[in-house]
């Protein structure tokens, strides 16, 4: 049993800037599975971007490519879970001889991993069995590798070996392609005006997108009403409302400059002046406590630096806190603006 869910495949897995490069690398080793240098591949970013869809996506297009090959999915939770009741079942071997068979191995959420040694260096032994021989592995996280916690060294550098994929969130036309694409997969039609208000209310998780949708299907059928504006904003509403909320990238970069008095531009520029790139700093900082995003992705967005700058800024920021009573409270305030 492979575990594959046969409707997450390529096909319906809309391209858009935000993943070209996932997608099109998880195309490639599904057409030569051990065969290219992304091995492991690494799908990761935020919740409900698609990187379960896109893993499986490689599993079924493999499966279909060939039939002969053993391909599983799993998630790194139930690995866990298999691993400590074959430790209680005295079937350790068993179980690492089981996985060491496989010629697809994808493993999903492996942050799910961090903490657990026992797990890790089961893992890291089945990893090595199956890169040695030229199997493939396939692994997301909702983390790049560089911003994992609590995770082997050892184990770190493999997942470091192959390529490591971001997907981001997906942007306004994307949005709109993915709505587009389920609506007339349900057979539903749905006035443009209304697609277009839900692609710019819901901005950064593929799965509200759907959700928004099942409900308003749901609702509409059931008081067998036309799709409305005001429904439709009651429902986004909700959704929004429900997800707790993480302050973009953006918008902790606008209240940064606000409360410096510059304009984010001047946040983002290469200039040296010592409160611009304090500013800079505390953006970074604030990126960093506040949302899920990398230190790589932050950076990029930050005035395009790399993930080394915005950890400095990080350290920076924590010892200017502590040794700076200005600079404290510079972050008292921040915060209690960006927190509402
Ligand atoms: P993750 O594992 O990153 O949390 P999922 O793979 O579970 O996210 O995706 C959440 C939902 O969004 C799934 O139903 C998936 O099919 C859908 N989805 C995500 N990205 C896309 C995309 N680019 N095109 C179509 N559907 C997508
Ligand atoms: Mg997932």
């Amino acid at each position: 049993e492979s575990q594959l869910n046969p409707n997450y495949n390529f096909d319906s897995f809309i391209e858009g800037d935000s993943n070209r490069l996932a997608r099109s690398a998880s195309m490639a080793v599904a057409n030569k599975p051990g065969g290219t240098s992304f091995n492991p591949l690494l799908i990761y970013g935020g919740v409900g971007l698609g990187k379960t869809h896109l893993s499986h996506a490689i599993g079924v297009d493999i499966k279909d490519k060939y039939p002969e090959k053993t391909v599983l999915y799993i998630s790194a939770e139930k690995f866990t879970q298999q691993y400590i009741d074959s430790v209680k079942g005295n079937t350790r071997n068993d179980f690492i001889h089981f996985y060491q068979m496989i010629d697809v191995l994808i493993v999903d959420d492996v942050q799910f991993l961090s903490g657990k040694s026992g797990t890790q260096d089961v893992f890291f032994h089945i990893f090595n069995h199956l890169h040695q021989n030229g199997k493939q592995v396939i692994l997301t996280s909702d983390k790049a590798p560089v911003d994992m916690q609590d995770i082997e060294q050892r184990l770190l550098s493999r997942f470091k070996w192959g390529l490591s994929a971001e997907l981001m969130a997906p942007d306004y036309e994307t949005r709109i392609l993915i709505l587009q694409k389920k609506l007339f997969r349900d057979g539903v039609e749905m006035p443009d005006e209304i697609v277009e208000y839900i692609a710019k209310n819901i901005k950064s998780n593929v799965r509200e997108l759907e959700g928004v949708l099942i409900s308003m299907i749901a609702q509409a059928s059931f008081n067998r009403k036309e799709f409305t504006l005001a429904l439709t904003k009651q429902i986004v509403d909700k959704f929004v409302k429900n997800t707790k909320r993480e302050v973009s990238i953006d918008y902790i970069q606008k209240v940064v400059s606000k409360y410096f008095e510059m304009d984010v531009t001047t946040l983002q520029s290469k200039t040296r002046k010592r409160h611009i790139v304090q500013a800079r700093q505390l953006a970074m900082y604030f990126a960093k406590r506040m949302t899920k995003a990398s230190l790589a992705s932050i950076g990029s967005q930050i005035g395009s630096r790399d993930h080394a700058t915005v950890l400095h800024a990080c350290k920076t920021v924590d010892n200017l806190t502590e040794t700076d009573k200005q600079f404290k409270k510079y972050v008292e305030d921040i915060t209690k603006k960006l927190s509402f």
